[in-house]
């Protein structure tokens, strides 16, 4: 599944492509995916500049003057940059024409959203789907005082606030572990039982954790312009994450599997505590 670095890097990958043009043109080869596709999204788009790119969470926007696009990758979709003239596969459901190339959406198991905002609609952040959002991680005002001051009354284990979304956005089932890891915090321990101090251990963590993913990432950039398909979902090497029983890299213990809120954590019970 896409999390926040890859959606990041999509951004990235496909702003020089994007910034600045004019839709051309919208094709739809179904209803919608998650959700309808918006209803009248060639007349909302045909002939209109894309300001900027930009991201909240892992949704990708596309500013318009009137209004912003908002997709969302669900669990198996991609963007990519094609020649518009490329015959569209299976799972391409959705282009978006800037003259002689599109932006074409693919999604296998069909979990993806694509929304529009209008700008009548108010702002952009009061959007229903993002006004619950917790902070970016990667700005400034996420930091070791934020995650302590928002933590306190959070009975629950860390690694379960951290996914929860509520607090800080976009730290996902592999970078929660990680982070966890680089900050020597097990992953049961209450919230609202760490302290100052390391919380801002964490909060560095989360950031290189993340910042980290995103420069690996950027590497795999030219597979979003090409027609080779499985773009910039990419492979990093982890210190616990999917490595049960495997030596720790800093102890060498072997690395401990358990479930959290369904979800696989992995954790060195010698290094974090
Ligand atoms: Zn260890």
């Amino acid at each position: 599944m896409p999390e926040l670095p890859e959606v990041e890097v999509t951004r990235q990958g496909l702003d020089p492509h994007l910034h600045g043009q004019i839709v051309t043109g919208v094709v739809m080869r179904r209803a919608g995916l998650r959700w309808s596709f918006p209803e009248q999204l060639p007349g909302l788009l045909s002939g209109r500049r894309i300001l900027s790119t930009g991201r909240r969470g892992k949704y990708l926007l596309l500013h318009f003057e009137h209004g912003s696009l908002l997709i969302h990758l669900g669990m198996s979709g991609h963007l990519r940059i094609l020649p518009a003239e490329q015959p569209a596969a299976k799972h391409d459901h959705l282009d978006i024409v800037v003259g002689a190339q599109a932006l074409r959406m693919t999604d296998p198991r069909r979990f993806g959203a694509v929304l529009w905002h209008d700008n009548t609609e108010g702002p952009l952040e009061q959007h229903v789907l993002l006004r619950g959002l917790g902070v970016e991680p990667l700005q400034a005002d996420f930091n070791g005082q934020f995650l302590y001051q928002q933590s306190r009354k959070r009975s629950a284990a860390i690694k379960q606030v951290l996914l929860a979304g509520d607090i800080v956005v976009g730290v996902g089932n592999i970078y929660a572990s990680e982070s966890l890891f680089k900050a020597r915090i097990r992953p049961q321990t209450a919230a609202q039982r760490i302290s100052l101090q390391r919380y801002q251990l964490l909060a560095h963590a989360i950031k290189e954790t993340l910042e980290r993913a995103i420069t690996q990432g950027g590497s795999t950039l030219k597979d979003f312009v090409g027609v080779d398909g499985q773009s910039g979902y990419f492979q990093q090497s982890y210190f616990v994450y999917d490595r049960a029983g495997q030596p720790c890299r800093l102890c060498e213990r072997p690395v401990q599997q358990i479930r959290q809120g369904q979800r696989s954590t992995f954790y060195c019970a010698h290094c974090q505590k």
